[in-house]
């Protein structure tokens, strides 16, 4: 599972960044509107196991997979192979107007790899917002309810709905984007590292669930909520893992009140976690669940599956777009499921958490007034630092720990609803070698940041 002939190897031939990039980059800042930022400043020319390859020549270890998306790798040979195969065929017909075999094909095995032993259905699109739109959108239909729960720390996307149920103000919900869609209501998320803290005691997963449950139950009337929108494990809200027995608590809550549950398994699903989807850590069964980034290594897909009736309560052409499931979309899912199952990548997943967690123990144990928590499932872990002996958020050093990082040929992404937790979602095609430079990068970031 390679990709290009990437060699395997950090390897710094100038300063990062380059001559190549600063040139790209003058170029980049007369063409490309500032509202689209970039957080690290190489310019890629080629990528493939855990390593990215600069234009200057740089190769840098990745341990973003562009946002959880190259989770099979970067141009992984499954996934090119059938994207190429079908660029020869057809590039499109619009699966409204003509339909194709390979569109079917997918719907069949995503119906098989989420959780839950009932009858499918599922709708392919563009983008994670979409899928999670198009969700709502089923579960409006289906309860002729209107009222849309969604947690603090929540990412759903940008279009106007997804930015309403997305709780993060800047940069993605200024004011001036609104007015946003209405009928959403937010509730306390299962925060265990800051809600211990705040509780003085363990806050369980149920007691937890029960904050949420009698908010619903007083703020809005249990049967008036059509959904409740969760990431089994928060993404961009800082890879939040809620306390065990908070999800079953509210999977049984909606359950009992006819509410859709949800779970956007756009960030989480796919292998990331060391399960294909998040929601197997406890068992839940999501009515329907939403997915994109690692699903077709790259290419711009995502879907929305769950129980037939409720995907098809939208009614006949309630659902679709031009693009939806392109074919050379579907076909590279078929290959990233290809090589989800050949290359045995949901177990790689678990040993790179393994060697993660160890680091992370050992880098806390050295660190352990200003990395407050460090917290994850499989290839999906992260730090939260805190300044010295405290809660309080610790931007500036994890911002400092981020810059080290990308001068020294490391890619770190920041994230956080307080933009102090570093985040660890290496591609599954990274070697161990490479993950334990990596985290000597690290070590020798925090020594400096702290020196
Ligand atoms: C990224 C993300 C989205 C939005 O996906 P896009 O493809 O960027 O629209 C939605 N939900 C979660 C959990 C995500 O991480």
């Amino acid at each position: 599972m390679g990709g290009p002939a990437v060699p395997q190897e950090r390897k710094l031939v100038t300063a990062i960044p380059g001559p190549k990039s600063l040139e790209l980059n003058e170029r980049r800042r007369k063409a490309v509107t500032d509202a689209v930022p970039t957080s690290h400043p190489s310019y890629i020319a080629a990528a493939g196991g855990g390593i990215l390859v600069d234009v200057d020549g740089n190769q840098i270890i990745d341990l973003g997979s562009g946002i959880a998306v190259a989770t099979v790798g970067n141009s992984n040979p499954h996934v090119v192979e059938k994207a190429k195969a079908q660029l020869d065929m057809f590039t499109h017909t619009c699966f409204m107007v003509n339909a194709y075999e390979s569109y079917v094909d997918a719907a069949e095995k995503i119906n098989a790899l989420t959780p839950g032993d009932f009858e499918k259905r599922t709708a392919f699109f563009n983008s994670g917002a979409e899928a999670v739109e198009n969700a709502v959108k089923a579960a409006r239909s289906y309860t002729g309810r209107r009222a849309v729960v969604v947690f603090d720390n929540a990412y759903h996307g940008r279009t106007n709905l997804t930015l309403a149920m997305t709780a993060k103000a800047k940069p993605y919900k200024k004011s001036a984007y609104g007015p946003f869609a209405s009928d959403i209501y937010r509730m306390p998320m299962s925060y265990p590292y800051r809600d211990n803290a705040a509780a003085g005691t363990k806050l369980t997963g149920e007691e937890a669930a029960k904050r949420v449950i009698t908010q619903i139950r007083t703020q809005i009337g249990a049967d008036a909520v059509a959904a409740i929108v969760i990431e089994p494990i928060q993404g961009e809200g800082g890879f939040i893992v809620p306390a065990e027995g908070f999800l079953p608590s509210i999977v049984e809550f909606a359950k009992e009140n006819g509410i859709v549950f949800v779970a956007d398994e756009v960030q989480s699903g796919f292998a990331r976690t060391g399960k294909m989807f998040a929601s197997e850590w406890e068992g839940i069964e999501p009515d329907l669940v939403t997915m994109a980034k690692g699903i077709a290594g790259g290419l711009p897909l995502s879907a929305v599956s769950g129980r037939a009736d409720i995907m098809d309560a939208a009614g006949v052409g309630g659902m679709g777009g031009t693009y939806g499931g392109n074919p050379t979309a579907v076909a590279a899912a078929l290959g990233a499921l290809e090589s989800y199952e050949q290359d045995g990548l949901v177990a790689r997943a678990l040993e790179i958490g393994e060697v993660i967690e160890g680091r992370l123990a050992k880098l806390q144990g050295m660190y352990p007034g200003v990395i407050g928590d460090v917290r994850g499932r499989g290839a999906m872990q992260a730090m939260e630092l805190v300044q010295e002996g405290t809660i309080e958020p610790n931007p500036e050093l994890t911002n400092a720990i981020a810059d080290f990082g990308t001068k020294n040929g490391l890619l770190l992404l920041v994230t956080g609803t307080y933009g102090n937790v570093i985040r660890f979602l290496p591609p599954l095609s990274i070697s161990d070698e490479l993950l334990n430079d990596a985290f000597d990068v690290i070590e020798e970031a925090f020594a400096a940041a702290l020196a």
